[in-house]
């Protein structure tokens, strides 16, 4: 009797004690060595180095597909930088799809900087204007990072980015330079060519990771998070393929090796094996698609729920008039057939749908849209949304 009750307790303290330092894989973690981007950071630190006597460093864009290492490397070297000035060299950092809106996204940068400003109410140019008296009265030396920057451009226009990689030809004394980063590799195009050619003065690509650099950074990771022999090495080998087999996405390689890990501890497992690893798969592409669905704007929300509307699938012509009278429905703006296709092509992208073209032989060709999405996903989203629950 005795035996089997402190079997069980044995095993719950074992499996408690599967993590030795769970804060080393949480998103907001940069760890101390970043193995396989030495060029990337000395690269950045080389542009930023002149700040440090006073010169406005050149405005950077750092690009690359999502989980390079953009943003570890970047927050990285601007850390340091604000060390090595002594604090006399400000760093502020903003993610723009995190904060949301521009407005948000202006306020946060003016807090971190120590700038007053109202919380709502003011316009765009003036929280702008504000922010560029605030840094000059001070004359403070400011490197901006401005990341997953493509959402503050897309979403409104590429005004602010103009205002702010111009800033540096206005600010005297001090400066604002910027680190602008992008997970879009077509990020360029949309640009405005004046905004371009100030941002892009230096450009840094990160290319994908292999899957045996993913090997590497997930040992070393794991060796920090979790105690020894908690991790087997088959389950590391596996987690870098999985992660590796789209593109090297270091971001996925260790959300996963996360994930398995809680699995592991809910299981009392005294290790994090290959079926944990594939359990934390299935969670963590759920909670991808989730995600990508919950931030989309409200229309192309409805376009997704149009599309599910046919299960095996419907050519443009039915999934517009469906998307119509759902558009009716919720009572914003119908879009163009025209709008609904370039939205549609967006879906693709991320993974959403899938549109293929088929031919319908002398009448030309046409798409065939797929909803790549369970219905109970989409529900669970529109539910979270107030304007869709009209809708459904
Ligand atoms: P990006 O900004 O390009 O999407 P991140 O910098 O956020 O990618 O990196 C994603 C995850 O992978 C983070 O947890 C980060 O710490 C980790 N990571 C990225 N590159 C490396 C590397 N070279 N060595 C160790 N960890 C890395
Ligand atoms: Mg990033």
């Amino acid at each position: 009797m005795k035996d089997q009750i402190d079997e069980i307790f044995q095993r719950a303290k074992e499996g408690k004690a599967l993590f030795q330092d769970r804060k080393a894989l949480s998103p907001e973690y940069i760890p101390e060595n970043l193995p396989f981007r030495t060029k990337q950071i000395s690269e950045v630190a080389e542009v930023l180095a002149p700040a440090l006597h006073q010169s406005k460093p050149s405005n950077l864009l750092l690009y690359g597909k999502t989980g390079t290492g953009k943003t570890a490397v970047a927050r990285r070297v601007v850390q340091r930088l604000a060390e090595q000035s002594n604090g006399t060299i400000q760093t502020p950092y903003v993610n723009t799809r995190i904060v949301g809106t521009e407005y948000r996204t202006l306020s946060e940068i003016a807090a971190q900087l120590g700038i007053e400003v109202p919380f709502t109410g003011l316009s765009i140019g003036e929280l702008v204007s504000r922010i560029f008296k605030g840094i000059q009265s001070k004359g403070a030396n400011v490197v901006l990072v401005l990341d997953e920057i493509d959402y503050l451009v897309n979403a409104y226009n590429d005004d602010i980015l103009y205002e702010f990689t111009r800033a540096g030809e206005r600010i005297t004394p001090g400066f604002l330079s910027l680190i602008g980063i992008s997970n879009n590799l077509t990020f360029k195009e949309g640009l405005d060519p004046r905004v371009l050619s100030s941002l892009g003065e230096e450009e840094l690509v990160f290319p994908p990771y292999t899957t045996e650099e993913l090997r590497s950074i997930l040992s070393e990771r794991s060796a920090v998070a979790f105690r020894p022999d908690a991790v087997p090495e088959t389950t590391i080998n596996l987690c870098a393929a999985l992660a590796g087999s789209e593109h090297g996405d270091a971001r996925r390689a260790v959300d996963l090796l996360r994930v398995a890990g809680e699995v592991a501890e809910r299981e009392g497992l005294p290790q994090v094996d290959e079926a944990c690893l594939r359990k934390a798969s299935d969670k963590v592409e759920r909670d991808r698609i989730q995600e990508a669905l919950s931030t989309l704007p409200l229309q192309n929300k409805i376009i997704i729920l149009a599309a599910s509307k046919f299960a095996s699938g419907s050519n443009t012509g039915e999934l517009y008039l469906a998307y119509t009278n759902l558009a009716r429905k919720s009572g914003v703006e119908v879009l163009t057939q025209r709008r609904v296709s370039g939205i549609l092509a967006e879906l693709d992208l991320l993974g959403l749908i899938e549109a293929t073209v088929v031919s319908k032989g002398r009448r030309g060709r046409t798409k065939r849209i797929k909803i790549l999405i369970d219905d109970e996903t989409i529900a669970r989203v529109a539910r979270g949304d107030a304007q869709l629950l009209d809708v459904l």
